[in-house]
């Protein structure tokens, strides 16, 4: 791992820390250290650091803003990979788009609206990198990322470049790139127009206006925590077992919306996953029904 620090510096391949918590950079603020965060400079810089830690079986996480994660509170002996700095944006012909992974997702889902294409207000309203929207499939009001996408540029176990246009396995909050070994470099979207009279910027207004109104937006959250099971939505079953308010020391269900679980102060990993099993367990007892946690949970375990 030293000589990972030292290619980086050597060879100006981005930015490298030593020791960083990922209070700073999860939404929940929860969890431990990592042993190296490393930003590159760019998606060139990217792939030659990539090859190496792959070559060297140096244990990596590719980490977006963190607004989908639950991390254990352990020390991680990783490299931990950010692509702040892999944010290029690029209109090509006809609504289509390059969008490296780095990027916001809600500025690119503006930019889109801005420039008359209709069916990326979803995307202003997340608050991730587009990386993270690829790999999770996220989505609101109806649309989702797998409905735009048509090309994936990702890195494989190797750290080779491997194009993907097809067999995405897009699903609710699911896609291929959960089963694989990668990291997801750019994505490539394809929006139709706005038909005349629409503008597709009221969109966002309007989606914005209903989060406000809906979701603990000034507490410190990760989203959803369960996926909706069919027919029904997971806030009620949680509603119906009484959990709206409740707490386990600083890990809460939100009283603004019960699908999501909050810090409210210091909370820990034990608490806030000893909440979620509680849920989750109670779901099944009660109702019969398998609560799915759509947060993605790092620890030791993997
Ligand atoms: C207030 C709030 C509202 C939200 N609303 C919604 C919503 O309406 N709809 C919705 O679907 N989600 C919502 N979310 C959840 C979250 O914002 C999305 O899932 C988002 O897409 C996660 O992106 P991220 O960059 O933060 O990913 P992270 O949380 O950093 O990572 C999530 C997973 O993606 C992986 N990943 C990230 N980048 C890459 C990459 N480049 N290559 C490979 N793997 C990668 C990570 O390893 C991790 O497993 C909300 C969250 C918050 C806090």
């Amino acid at each position: 791992m030293k000589g990972f620090r030292e290619l980086v510096t050597d060879f100006s391949l981005g930015k490298i820390s030593e020791n960083v918590s990922f209070q700073h950079l999860t939404s929940l603020k929860i969890g431990g250290v990592a042993r190296y965060l490393y930003e590159p400079d760019s998606l060139d810089s990217l792939m030659i650091a990539y090859k190496y830690l792959k070559s060297h079986q140096i244990p990596t996480y590719v980490i977006g803003n963190g607004t989908n994660l639950l991390v254990s509170d352990d020390h991680f002996d990783l490299v931990l990979i950010k692509l702040t700095k892999c944010n290029g944006f690029k209109p090509l012909l006809g609504g289509e788009f390059m969008v490296e992974a780095g990027c916001q997702s809600a500025t690119v889902g503006r930019i889109i609206a801005k420039l008359g294409f209709s069916g990326s207000a979803f995307m202003a309203i997340i608050p991730g990198t587009i990386g993270g929207l690829i790999y999770m499939n996220s989505g609101a009001y109806k649309k989702e990322t797998g409905d735009f996408l048509y090309q994936c540029d990702y890195l494989d176990g190797l750290g080779n470049l491997v194009s993907l246009t097809d067999g995405f396995n897009f699903s609710y909050r699911h896609s291929i790139f959960q089963e694989i070994d990668c990291l997801i470099i750019r994505g490539y979207f394809r929006f139709p127009l706005a038909p005349k009279g629409e503008d597709p910027y009221q969109t966002i207004i309007r989606y914005k206006e209903l989060k406000r109104n809906t979701q603990p937006l000034n507490e410190k959250n990760a989203g959803s925590v369960f996926r909706n099971p069919a027919n029904i939505h997971a806030w009620e079953i949680i509603d119906s077992l009484g959990y709206r308010g409740f707490s386990i020391g600083d890990a809460g269900v939100s009283m603004k919306h019960a699908n999501f679980l909050v810090n409210k102060g210091n909370a820990t990993f034990e608490e806030m996953y000893r909440l979620v099993k509680l849920i989750q367990t109670d779901a099944k007892k009660y109702f019969n029904i398998d609560l799915k946690c759509e947060w993605k949970i790092l620890n030791k375990e993997g």
